[in-house]
């Protein structure tokens, strides 16, 4: 088992999940097998119940798992599948060690960090390594060396390199911020000096640095960084503030992180071409665009980005299809209501509604969805945003106008949106909120079937309501058709709007599953919609 751990120095959001996601595509370029583990150091099991505007949004695994935004990245960057046992929390394993100690597990002994949150931490890494059947194992320590609440998981992964036998089989990677100070422009490495420092009193030692800085790192700052972190000059690497994250494989591939890897860790690269030349033409369309279209995002928690970071992606995997780029405005859906909407939708190309929860800019969403209905902007509604469109259609298509979804309105005379399972016999084994991949069936001859080019699709959910099937019927004769459908026809997944170009909306995120290579269908079929909107339009 090899494992590659990956930590931050001086601040947060460095990068590191960037990074660590960008050795992890440059190895399996190479033909090795890879796998990562993110740990999150906080007391949250996981990242289920978080808020987006705190950390960004939630992202859905295939076994439901409800993890950090990072995997996405070591999804999208690996081409992986993970499961949930590859985000290790603070709270996963107090709530084992606890688990254990009531069920007498310990046997008398008093427990303590060392050894026995240390010891778990180390079984959840090396079960999710080993599980992973990978070749190496890239290990995210989240946090940044020096939090209090990072030790044990440092201290594991000390233990662990001991355990392991060195070397050649664990190795540590320490992304740090290297500041440009004054009118000059020098950059200043001694903040990394200070936080190798940290790593050293721990008892690691770093193989290799990470620089980041706004420029390329002089070979001056390299050369000192490596004298004062003891690390060789070829292993103090430089990733500068970069237009696409998806340079920064590149970027290291340049200055021979790869090589430097697979020699250290003697690892037996099964080709020696670096195969990145697919990935090389995906940056060079997202990097020279020859279109451009603006989509807006309709949302309450528009304010920060990361909140919709796989939505953002998936647009960037379908723009770059096209060599087309996709300019995202963010549009606070309470913003609908407040202001007239052709301003503030002035311009667009396309809107998108995208998943949520609560009461709080549902209102607004219906508007953005209405807007786009009856001017015949392109629309792709996901997960809320299908509910949204829904919603709308009953409205004022269907002449129900106090049609709601009973998570908004538990009297509504019309429930068109209710509670899965009230309505149906089906139930998801007791579970309180659908998660997951989950099959869809495809009608033939509709708009999704030709984006997804198969009749059975895998898609992934996260959702406690659904359309409610007393009103199908009534909904498809207005021209809302269901044309994706999953539990035997019973669960309605994909609507699309007939006489519209392109109003289509799922119960399921396709967003999780877009890759650079291989777009989501749904976020495809919305540019290409749109850049045909923009021709029709200019
Ligand atoms: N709140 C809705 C539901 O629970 C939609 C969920 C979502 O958009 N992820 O069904």
């Amino acid at each position: 088992m090899k494992l590659i751990f990956v930590s931050g120095g001086v601040i947060s959001g460095l990068g590191k999940g960037i990074t660590a996601s960008s050795i992890g595509r440059l190895l399996k370029a190479r033909g090795i097998k890879v796998s990562a583990v993110k740990i999150d150091p906080y007391l949250n099991i996981d990242a289920g119940t978080m808020n987006p505007y705190e950390h960004g949004e939630v992202y859905v695994l295939d076994d439901g798992g409800e993890v950090d935004l990072d995997l996405g990245n070591y999804e999208r960057f690996m081409g992986l599948h993970l499961t949930r046992d590859h985000n290790i929390t603070t709270g996963k394993v107090y709530r084992s060690v606890i688990d254990n100690e009531r069920r007498g597990v310990y046997l008398g002994k008093t427990v303590q960090i060392i050894p026995h949150i240390t010891d778990e931490i180390k079984r959840r890494i090396t079960t999710a390594a080993r599980d992973s059947g990978a070749d190496v194992v890239i290990v995210e320590l989240g946090g940044t060396v020096g939090d209090m609440e990072s030790m044990p998981f440092l201290e594991a992964a000390r233990q662990l390199s001991r355990d392991l036998g060195g070397e050649e089989n664990v190795m540590f990677v320490h992304t740090t911020l290297i500041p440009i100070m004054g009118s000059v422009g020098e950059e200043k490495t001694k903040p990394t000096q200070h936080s190798v420092k940290e790593l050293m009193s721990i008892g690691i030692r770093p193989d290799m640095i990470v620089g980041r800085c706004s420029e390329p790192l002089s070979e001056a700052a390299r050369a000192k960084i490596a004298m004062f972190c003891d690390v060789p000059e070829e292993a103090v690497i430089s990733t500068p503030d970069a237009k696409s994250i998806y340079q920064v494989p590149l970027l290291l591939e340049k200055q021979g992180v790869a090589d430097y890897i697979i020699d250290r860790m003697k690892l037996r690269p099964m080709t020696a071409r670096r195969d990145m030349s697919q990935w090389e033409r995906f940056v060079k369309r997202i990097l020279e665009p020859k279109e451009h279209v603006e989509i807006a995002l309709v949302g309450k928690y528009t304010a920060l980005a990361d909140s919709y970071l796989s939505h953002l992606e998936a647009f960037t995997h379908a723009g770059a299809a096209r060599e087309c780029k996709v300019k995202i405005r963010f549009v606070d859906s309470d913003e609908l209501i407040a202001h007239d909407p052709a301003e503030i939708l002035k311009g667009v190309h396309g809107v998108v509604v995208p998943g949520g929860f609560g009461i709080r800019g549902v209102e607004g969403k219906v508007v953005a969805a209405r807007y786009a209905r009856e001017n015949g902007i392109p629309f792709l509604g996901v997960c809320l945003g299908f509910q949204i469109a829904t919603i709308e259609i009953c409205r004022d298509v269907l002449g129900l106008p106090k049609a709601d979804s009973t998570e908004f309105d538990p009297d509504t005379p019309d429930p068109v949106i209710c509670i899965m399972g009230e309505q149906i016999g089906v139930t998801d084994k007791g579970a309180t909120m659908r998660l997951g991949a989950q099959d869809v069936i495809i009608a033939d001859k509709s708009k999704a079937r030709e984006l997804y080019g198969s009749e059975l699709i895998s898609e992934r959910h996260r959702h406690r309501y659904e359309v409610n099937p007393e009103y199908i019927p009534r909904m498809e004769s207005a021209g809302w058709k269901f044309t994706g459908r999953s539990d035997c026809g019973h669960r309605m997944e994909i609507g699309e709007l007939d006489g519209h170009p392109y109003f289509v909306a799922s119960q399921f995120h396709p967003e999780f599953k877009s890759k650079p290579e291989h777009p989501s269908p749904l976020h495809q079929g919305l540019v290409d919609a749109a850049i045909a909107y923009m021709k029709d339009n200019s």
